[in-house]
């Protein structure tokens, strides 16, 4: 039997957004993927920072966000370990994981990242662990240059996605200042954000 093909996309995911969702939809129709693990990472040690959203706000935003969809899921292990969280660490949690999960499987991983991330990736822990893991699939970003980081080619990936031009830390912009966040997060996401008051909601009249 052929190898099951799951990618995995960690982020801060803080909120997710329709940026984070097409990527992963159009890695896994690309790359033939079974499913798509969203890993939200742990606390930083930072968090109170500029009205970021606690990591129970992020996982929740992050289900609701794939719950419709069949190819994704989410994943606790960066939240559920302590300390920073290392994309090293991901893979190995996920891995164990699988073994259990389907030990009649072997399974080919993919890690989703950015071009903004893929570009940092040489200072990344443990980068030639993550590379013995993981096929990495980088996706274009605009304002972003898609590079090949200089790593072996045969263990990278650059695919073009449709551009959406959304960051998560735009959309904490928008709802400080009340601009709308509508039809740029799923809508599941956008209540919730207003639910919790989430990155300093401040719109009393949002309609429901
Ligand atoms: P922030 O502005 O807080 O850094 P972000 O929008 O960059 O948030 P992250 O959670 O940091 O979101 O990103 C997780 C992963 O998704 C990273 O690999 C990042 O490069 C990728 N990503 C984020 N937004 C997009 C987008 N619009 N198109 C393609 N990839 C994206
Ligand atoms: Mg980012």
């Amino acid at each position: 039997m052929s190898a099951l093909r799951i990618g995995v996309m960690g982020g801060s995911f803080d909120p997710i957004h329709l940026g984070h969702l097409v990527a992963a939809s159009e890695v896994a129709h690309r790359f033939g993927l079974d499913e798509v693990i969203f890993s939200p990472t742990g606390e930083a040690y930072h968090k109170a920072e500029d009205g970021r959203a606690p990591a129970e706000a992020r996982y929740l935003m992050t289900v609701v966000a794939t719950a419709a969809d069949p190819r994704f899921r989410v994943t606790r292990v960066d939240i559920d370990r302590p300390g920073p969280t290392y994309t090293v660490d991901t893979l190995a949690d996920l891995r164990e994981q699988f073994a259990v999960e389907r030990p009649d499987r072997s399974i080919d991983w993919f890690f989703i990242t950015g071009a903004d991330a893929l570009a940092e990736i040489l200072q990344w822990r443990d980068v030639d662990a993550i590379f013995a893991a993981a096929h990495l699939v980088g996706v274009t970003r605009p304002g972003h240059a898609l590079a090949d980081p200089g790593l072996p080619q045969a263990k990278v990936s650059l695919l073009e996605v449709p551009a959406l031009s959304i960051s998560s830390t735009d959309i904490r912009t928008r709802v400080r200042s009340g601009a709308p966040i509508e039809y740029l997060v799923p809508s599941g996401v956008a209540n919730l954000i207003a639910k919790y008051q989430l990155y300093g909601h401040a719109r009393a009249d949002r309609g429901h």
